[in-house]
């Protein structure tokens, strides 16, 4: 058998082998085989990684680095990117199992975050503020927070890197980059572009590793000043928890349950395929799937006949063709999971009306594929309805009228985004201000863009990534205060 692909740590500008030489499997959800081996990093990687990122943030080049170069060596990273984009989309597509057809397009996108954020570096002004005292001048100045740890899934690494790491940099500090332990490789791949873009060592630094192990270590390091985390709800919880001890300053992008509304005066071809692009595509592993549909019950019976119709067409199959429409599942865990949802769907009395179990084709049988998946007479008190279960499942849940629907949607503990299809533009602004989500999108789905701020209410996390003011996110503002004044006034009383 070939040897497996290694990679290392980057540390400070340099590969290094994790310190205690222990490694961990990374495989192909297609082939259910293993393809690479990524460093398995403790405490110590955690603090050779911040040591460098700390003194990359107070000494050496960087902190000379002024707001716009930075944003010169932002836009060369994005050019680097755009160069290599198909290849980082096929190392995406081999530890992850996403479509060729997604990640070619998506890589191919990233890099306006760091042209957009690159921008934005020179373009955050401080004031000078009216101040009502005499012969005072008073102004102030956004600065950086200083070491930032990163913590990704392996739903879409490069992508959510990119949201983190962008505004960060741009804004002037140092990261450390924590990518899940099944999808690593991308992150090592991405991070060799680095030096060519001509960003000096220990700015950015990529470790790898378990969450319980290196994962906590970075949260809880003494020089970290800022967590942003993306994964599920349960781990996003603890990461907060840690951070607190350290009074850290935090951003989390978590889970979500969110409800795609079918009106009866929609489009339908329309909210069908809405629906479809909701649950099916990246085989449901995305935080935003809008996986409680929500349909009108005038037109429930029509709609759920037109929908199991084309997700009935749905192509499985290897994710680095460009026919296929639906993936494996990413992790042994995550397939376990989904698949317990069918014994729990049937306890609580939901009708499989599509799928329901793994998937039966012989030429499939070697990765962790899971038939797309429909649930009618769903109530929205069951498990199926209220719990992420991130994977192809699909629970349809009836209701009467406007406010009913309102009712249902905000009835979960996420809100982190929603989808609403109707032509009646007084429903859809009525409804958007209803629902409690961070995003709305309506007559559309599943849309992002780095104009756009993206962040969930509720439990679906806190803080907003993409967007002007996400950069404000990887800053603090100090005030500076001169006087002007011949003659220090008397010290004992404040002024
Ligand atoms: P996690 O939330 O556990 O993982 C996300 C990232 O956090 C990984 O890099 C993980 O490391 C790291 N991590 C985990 N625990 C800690 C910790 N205590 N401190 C620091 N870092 C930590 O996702 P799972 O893979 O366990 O998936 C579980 C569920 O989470 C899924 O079924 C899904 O419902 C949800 N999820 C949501 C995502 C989203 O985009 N909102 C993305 C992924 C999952 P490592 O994996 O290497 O241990």
């Amino acid at each position: 058998m070939a040897a497996l692909k290694r990679y290392q740590h980057y540390i400070n500008g340099e590969w290094v082998d994790p310190s205690n030489d222990e490694w961990i499997e990374s495989y192909n959800p297609y082939s259910g085989k293993p393809w690479a081996e990524v460093p398995r990093g403790d405490a110590a990687d955690a603090d050779r990684a911040v040591s460098a990122a700390f003194k990359a943030y107070t000494s050496g080049d960087w902190p000379n680095v002024g707001a716009t170069e930075r944003g010169a060596l932002m836009r060369k990273l994005g050019d680097l990117i755009a160069a290599n984009s198909q290849k980082l989309a096929a190392i995406e597509v081999q530890d992850n199992g996403k479509l060729m057809a997604e990640m070619g397009a998506q890589l191919g996108y990233i890099p306006q975050w760091y042209y957009y954020f690159g921008g934005l570096a020179d373009k955050i002004e401080g004031s000078v503020l009216p101040i009502d005292k005499p012969d005072t001048f008073n102004f102030t100045v956004h600065e950086p927070l200083g070491v930032c740890v990163a913590i990704t899934p392996w739903n879409s690494p490069l992508l959510i890197t990119a949201w983190k790491l962008a505004p960060a940099l741009a804004a002037g500090n140092t990261v450390v980059i924590k990518p899940s332990e099944y999808t690593s490789a991308s992150t090592f791949e991405f991070v060799k572009l680095v030096e060519e873009a001509g960003i000096p060592p220990g700015v950015i630094n990529v470790v790898s590793g378990y969450g319980n192990e290196i994962g906590e270590a970075l949260v809880a390091h003494e020089k970290v000043a800022k967590v942003s985390f993306t994964g599920g709800t349960v781990s996003g919880t603890r990461v907060y928890e840690n951070a607190a001890s350290g009074l850290k300053k935090v951003s989390l992008e978590l889970g979500g349950k969110s409800p795609n509304i079918v009106f009866d005066d929609c489009e339908i071809d329309n909210a069908v395929k809405g629906a479809i692009s909701g649950i099916f595509a990246a085989t449901g592993q995305t935080c935003i799937a809008g996986s409680r549909l929500l349909v009108q019950e005038s037109i429930h019976d029509e709609f759920v006949d037109r929908l199991i119709t084309l997700a009935k067409t749905a192509k499985m199959g290897d994710p680095m063709s460009i026919e296929t429409q639906v993936g494996p599942v990413t992790t042994p865990p995550q397939y376990k999971k989904i698949l317990s949802y069918f014994d729990i769907a049937k306890e609580d009395g939901a009708e499989c009306v599509l799928g329901g179990s793994k998937s039966d084709d012989p030429s499939l049988e070697h990765g962790w594929f899971v038939q797309p998946t429909i649930y009618t007479g769903v109530r929205n008190s069951m498990r199926i309805a209220q719990e992420e279960i991130f994977g192809p499942v699909l629970s349809v849940i009836p209701f009467k009228d406007d406010d009913h629907a309102v009712e249902i949607a905000n009835d979960v503990v996420y809100g982190l985004a929603s989808g609403v299809w109707t032509q009646s533009i007084r429903r859809a602004l009525e409804i958007s201000k209803r629902i409690q989500a961070g995003t709305v999108w309506v007559n559309t789905y599943r849309a992002v863009s780095f104009v756009s701020p993206f962040g969930g209410f509720k439990r679906s996390g806190l803080g907003k990534e993409s967007g002007q003011h996400a950069i404000r996110e990887y800053m603090q503002t100090k005030s500076i205060w001169i006087s002007t004044a011949e003659e220090v006034p008397n010290p004992f009383i404040i002024r």
